[in-house]
């Protein structure tokens, strides 16, 4: 898997904003998904920063929820296709029918993605855990689009966004790992010493369902881009 490391979080995410920006000079239409969390919000300001300033545009994307909360209204603040709307797709000016999520079920959103061509390009967080999405340790390489148990180190991590642990919902809905696996291009972006560790198990560690990261390193269409803060330094 091939990593590229970047000094700090600013050019980490000015990186991947380039690779969007290519991806979207490339394709016009292309099906991008982005994932929600700390580490895109640098590159969701990027991109915005870029779209306002013509040098990219989203007119013809369409985006692909990664995942999202089981059980919340329609329009919750707290979900994370809300949150998504917030932080890129109205600021950056992108049409919100052009916005595919859970709305309709997870097999509905499956049919979507085909119906679309496939995924062209896959942004993906890492979870302390190892998730991808809301796909937590245990998640078969294989598995489609569906309803999941948060494990425990998601609820605790997602605690601050709700308030307190027992607020955070205990259900999800997540893009599968073999979803996600059929993708055109995908990129894992990696930042801060917090992920030192679980970035070395997903690069080094056995390849197992136990850590679904490591399910990227049998992607030959997958990039790591981190900073150096993420990567472990030898002793
Ligand atoms: P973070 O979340 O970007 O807030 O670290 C990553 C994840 O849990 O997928």
């Amino acid at each position: 898997m091939k990593i590229d490391v970047f000094p700090d979080y600013e050019t980490l995410c000015a990186g991947v904003a380039d690779a969007v920006a290519a991806q979207l000079h490339q394709k016009p239409d292309s099906v991008l998904v982005f994932p929600t969390g700390n580490t895109p919000l640098g590159l969701f300001k990027v991109l915005v920063t870029r779209k306002l300033a013509n040098q990219v545009s989203f007119d013809h994307a369409q985006i692909v929820i990664l995942d999202e909360y089981a059980g919340l209204a329609p329009n919750d603040p707290r979900s994370l296709t809300d949150w998504l709307k917030r932080e890129l797709i109205i600021p950056a000016g992108i049409p919100t029918p052009s916005m595919h999520g859970f709305g309709h079920g997870t097999n509905r959103l499956e049919d979507k993605i085909h119906e679309l061509g496939g995924l062209d390009l896959v942004i993906l967080g890492l979870g302390p855990n190892g998730h991808l999405g809301f796909n937590e340790p245990g998640s078969a390489f294989n598995s489609r689009t569906r309803q999941i148990d948060l494990a425990p180190e998601s609820i605790t991590s997602n605690a601050a966004y709700w308030g307190s642990e027992d607020r955070v919902p205990r259900h999800g809905m997540t893009l599968g790992l073999g979803t996600l696996a059929e993708a055109r291009s995908l990129i894992l972006m990696v930042s801060g010493e917090s992920k030192r560790g679980i970035l070395s198990k997903t690069m080094k560690g056995s390849i197992s369902p136990a850590n679904p990261g490591t399910m990227l390193r049998q992607l030959p269409q997958t990039r790591v881009l981190a900073d150096k803060a993420a990567i472990e330094h030898p002793v």
